[in-house]
């Protein structure tokens, strides 16, 4: 089973999508982590993807889908997997799409963690403060919230016209926000 997890900045998306892998028992693959690892590693993807990274815009499409398309080589994936953070743009997701179709997996469904952003960038700021995280202030919180009004929320439609969109409520402890989405993805899964 193929599941995507979309969902705005301090929506949980890595938090939840950890508890899933351990449900689901399929491999993970999340665009962010590898792109920190390349970063840290200062690998010439590494490179090239930092400046846009730091500055909270999305890193250019071709560098992710080509991160994605040699991962999802990798034997662990065919009978499944979860993706996190990815895609983010309609164009990522139409090539996803294309490629999944090929190989005979295609999509089984897109999850979104949906909150609103008010309550979200609290949520972030009062995360900031208690790990001392510097970077997410309120201008780049806003910053990424904009990101992803702008570029990744169209996936939503994208996907509902798909008829494989979940929408579930990203407000509440994370053990609330897990069962509501295990809930969802059990009465879609084939028995
Ligand atoms: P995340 O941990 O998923 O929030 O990702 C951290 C950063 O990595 C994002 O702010 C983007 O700059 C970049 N990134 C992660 N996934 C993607 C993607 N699918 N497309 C473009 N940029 C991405």
């Amino acid at each position: 089973m193929l599941i995507v997890i979309i969902g705005p900045p301090g929506s949980g998306k890595g938090t939840q999508a950890r508890r899933l892998l351990a449900h689901l028992g399929v491999p993970h693959i999340s665009t962010g982590d590898l792109l920190r690892a390349a970063k840290q590693s200062g690998t010439e993807l590494g490179r090239q993807a930092a400046k846009f990274m730091d500055e909270g815009r999305l890193v250019p499409d071709d560098l992710v889908l080509a991160m994605v398309a040699e991962k999802l080589q990798e034997p662990q994936f065919d009978k499944g997997g979860l993706f996190d953070g990815f895609p983010r743009t309609i164009y990522q997701a139409k090539t996803l799409d294309v490629s999944l179709r090929e190989r005979g997996t295609p999509l089984a469904m897109a999850v979104e963690l949906k909150a609103d952003e008010e309550e979200l960038t609290a949520r972030i700021l009062k995360r900031a403060a208690i790990e001392k995280r510097t970077d997410d202030t309120p201008e780049t919180i806003k910053q990424r919230m904009e990101v992803y009004r702008k570029q990744t929320a169209p996936l939503l439609d994208y996907y509902r016209g798909q008829g494989k969109l979940v929408s579930i409520d990203a407000l509440g402890t994370p053990d609330e926000v897990f069962s509501r989405i295990r809930a969802a993805i059990d009465k879609r899964r084939p028995a």
